[in-house]
C-alpha cells in the first residue's frame, strides 16, 4: 500500500549509513515518502577513504550525482598489484581501459564526501532524516494495513508498510532470519587519511597500489584531487590466533609490516594508532526478507574488504530495490510489496554471496607465504592486463538481473605451476 501504516511514510530504513541514506535516496527519488532513523547523535563516516568501482559510479551516474562524486574524488589511471615483501609489480589494471570497458570510471573517494554525497541528495529528495534514533526490535504487523513496526531505544513504536534494515555488521534485524555471528579473519586493518603535506615522500598518487605480502596486506591511493594520502595495513593478528582479547594492537601492527619493502614501511608510521578494525564477515544467507522487513548492505551480507565492493553492493541493493519498487507500483501510487521484496530477494543474495566467498579466496590469496607466494606471483605476473574475465561479473551490469554462474577468481591449482624467484 502506498499509504504508510500510520500514513505518512512508505518506507522505514534503520541505519543512516552509506547503504541507509543511498536507498533512502534511490527510493525517494521514485516518489516514495521515506524516514530514515540512525542511533549515532548526528549522520558520519569514519574519515578514510573508499574505493568505488564502475558498477557504483553506473549508478551515481544515474542519480545525478557522478559529476560532483568526481569533483569531491580521484581518478587513478591505473590499479598495481605488488609483492610487499621485494615491491615488484605483479599485474595492473588499466583503469583508463577500464572505464572505455565498462562505461563508467573507477574512483577512489574520501567516505565521508560519499556519505555527505548523499545526505544532500536524501535532503534535496525530502527523505525525514532523524539521528539519535536507536532501533531495539522489529515485527512485522499482522492487523489491519500489512506492514512492520520497530520499536526505538527510548520506548516509542514506529511503523510503515516497509522496513529496511540497513543497520550494518551487528544487524538487529539479521536475528529474524538466522541465527549467526559475525566471523572473525583474525586480521585487522589500520587506516590514515593525511594531507599530502605530512607525507614528506613523493608518492605517485596516480595509481592505487596493493602491496600484497605474508599475513599482510597494504592499500594506498590519493584521495580529494591529491590533496590528501590514504593507506590501510591490514595484517593477521598473532595474539587473536592465540585466543587473546586485546588483539590487533599497534605493537602487531610494527612487527607485522617489518619485513616489507621500504617502500610499505614508508607508510606504517602514517598509520593512525588511536584506532584500528578488527576484520569480520559473515556467512552468505540467501533469505533478506521477512515479511515486510527487508536486510540490505552489511546487515545483509558484510565481506572482507578485500574486493572493495561492501559500500557498492549496499548502494547497488538499494538501487535494484527502489527499480523494483517502481515497476510494482500502480498509477495511483500503491506498490504490490510482497512482489517488490521478492524481486530484490530473487536478484541479490546470489551476487553477495559471490562476492563475500570471492574475498575471502581473494584474502587467502594475497596473504600467501613461501613458496605458494612465489607460484602466485608467478601465475599474477604472466595475468594478461586486459583479461576482465574476473571483473566481468563485479564491475559489469550485473546488479538487476540473476546473471549465469561466471567463474568466481581465477582458479589455477598453485601445485603447477612452476617457481620463479621474483
Ligand atoms: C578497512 C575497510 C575498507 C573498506 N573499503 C571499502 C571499499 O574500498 N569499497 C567498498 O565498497 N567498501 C569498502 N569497505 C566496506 C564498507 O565500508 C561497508 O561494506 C559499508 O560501509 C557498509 O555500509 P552499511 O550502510 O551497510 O553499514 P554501516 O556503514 O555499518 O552503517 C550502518 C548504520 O546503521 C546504524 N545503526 C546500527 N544499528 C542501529 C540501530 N539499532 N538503530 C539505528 N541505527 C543503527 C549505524 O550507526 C550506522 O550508521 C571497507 C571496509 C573496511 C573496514
Amino acid at each position: 500500500m502506498s499509504a504508510g501504516v500510520d500514513g505518512s511514510i512508505d518506507v522505514l530504513i534503520v541505519g543512516g549509513g552509506i547503504g541507509g541514506l543511498s536507498t533512502a535516496y534511490a527510493l525517494a527519488r521514485k516518489g516514495l515518502r521515506v524516514r530514515v532513523l540512525e542511533q549515532a547523535k548526528e549522520f558520519g563516516e569514519v574519515g578514510a577513504g573508499i574505493q568505488i568501482a564502475p558498477n557504483c559510479t553506473r549508478i551515481l551516474d544515474e542519480y545525478g550525482l557522478l559529476d560532483e562524486a568526481k569533483s569531491l574524488g580521484l581518478l587513478p589511471t591505473g590499479m598495481v598489484m605488488r609483492d610487499a615483501v621485494d615491491g615488484s609489480e605483479l599485474t595492473r589494471l588499466d583503469l583508463t581501459d577500464l572505464e572505455r570497458t565498462y562505461g563508467f570510471p573507477y574512483m577512489v573517494i574520501h567516505r565521508s564526501d560519499l556519505h555527505g554525497l548523499f545526505l544532500r541528495a536524501c535532503r534535496r529528495a525530502g527523505v525525514e532524516l532523524l539521528t539519535d534514533h536507536r532501533v531495539v526490535g522489529y515485527a512485522n504487523t499482522t492487523q489491519g494495513e500489512r506492514g512492520a513496526r520497530v520499536e526505538l531505544a527510548d520506548g516509542r513504536v514506529m511503523a510503515a508498510p516497509v522496513v529496511v534494515a540497513a543497520d550494518g555488521l551487528h544487524s538487529v534485524a539479521r536475528g529474524l532470519l538466522v541465527d549467526d555471528e559475525p566471523v572473525s579473519s583474525a586480521y585487522v586493518a589500520y587506516r590514515a587519511a593525511v594531507p599530502m603535506g605530512q607525507v614528506r615522500r613523493d608518492v605517485d598518487l596516480s595509481e592505487v597500489v596493493v602491496y600484497v605480502g605474508p599475513g599482510c596486506h597494504f592499500v594506498r591511493y590519493g584521495l580529494r584531487g591529491g590533496e590528501m594520502l590514504n593507506q590501510v595495513a591490514v595484517f593477521r593478528s598473532p595474539k587473536a590466533l592465540a585466543g587473546e582479547a586485546d588483539w590487533g594492537t599497534p605493537d602487531e601492527l610494527d612487527a607485522a609490516f617489518a619485513a616489507t619493502s621500504p617502500e610499505v614501511r614508508a607508510g606504517i608510521p602514517l598509520m593512525w594508532r588511536d584506532r584500528w578494525w578488527r576484520m569480520y564477515d559473515r556467512d552468505p544467507i540467501m533469505t533478506w526478507v521477512h515479511g515486510r522487513i527487508a536486510l540490505l548492505g552489511d546487515a545483509a551480507h558484510p565481506p572482507l574488504q578485500y574486493m572493495a565492493q561492501g559500500a557498492v553492493m549496499a548502494i547497488e541493493d538499494g538501487w535494484v530495490l527502489a527499480e523494483h519498487v517502481a515497476r510494482r507500483r500502480g498509477e495511483d501510487g500503491r506498490v504490490d510489496w510482497a512482489a517488490a521484496l521478492a524481486a530484490y530477494e530473487a536478484v541479490r543474495p546470489e551476487h553477495c554471496r559471490r562476492v563475500v566467498l570471492t574475498a575471502r579466496a581473494w584474502g587467502d590469496l594475497w596473504h600467501l607465504d613461501g613458496a605458494q607466494r612465489l607460484r602466485r606471483n608467478t601465475i599474477l605476473r604472466a595475468r594478461e592486463t586486459r583479461d576482465y574475465t574476473f571483473t566481468d561479473w563485479v564491475y559489469g551490469a550485473t546488479a538487476l538481473v540473476p546473471e549465469e554462474e561466471p567463474p568466481m577468481y581465477p582458479v589455477v591449482p598453485l601445485s603447477s605451476v612452476e617457481l620463479v624467484e621474483s
